[in-house]
């Protein structure tokens, strides 16, 4: 999946606080289809990202290649998927989105449009922010350690 020092890198320089494999709302409920991996924010423990385990990796990286204009081998979604959510975690986007879910349903503030567009503006956002990561990531000869190992002829 991620190479666990990429990873604790990763979560010292942004502030992660969980990193894990649960779908979003609760522990014991299941991944939804088409969910790769998930963000949030909670008041207690802080920045959490998740990755679910079960997704086709040729599949994700053949939709992510068509709808970003980038080249990800299926090697390398996960590295993807993590520049996106940490592109959530970093960005204002996700907290506007979150506030304006908060005021449409609690205090009947906004519209559900308005909660859409947000929302849109902010997976936009987090894909540049990924696109931009993982590009910098490349040029830094960085892949998978499986990926690079199987590249090795056998000794
Ligand atoms: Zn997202």
């Amino acid at each position: 999946m991620l190479d666990w020092s990429f990873v604790v890198n990763e979560c010292l320089k942004y502030g992660i606080n969980i990193v894990g494999t649960s779908a979003e709302r609760a522990i014991s409920s299941s991944w939804s289809k088409g969910e790769w991996a998930n963000y949030h924010y909670h008041s207690e423990v802080g920045h959490v990202i998740n990755l679910n385990p079960h997704i086709n990796r040729i599949e994700v990286a053949r939709v992510i290649s068509e709808t970003q204009g980038i080249k990800v081998a299926p090697d390398e979604v996960y590295y993807w998927l993590w520049f996106h959510e940490i592109g959530h975690a970093t960005q204002k986007h996700f907290r506007n989105w979150k506030n304006a879910q908060m005021d449409y349903h609690f205090k009947k503030k906004g519209t559900s449009e308005d909660v859409a567009r947000l929302y849109r503006k902010g997976e936009k956002a987090a894909d540049r922010y990924a696109n931009k990561r993982f590009l910098e990531w490349k040029a830094e000869g960085k892949m998978c350690r499986f990926a690079a190992a199987k590249k090795q002829p056998a000794a």
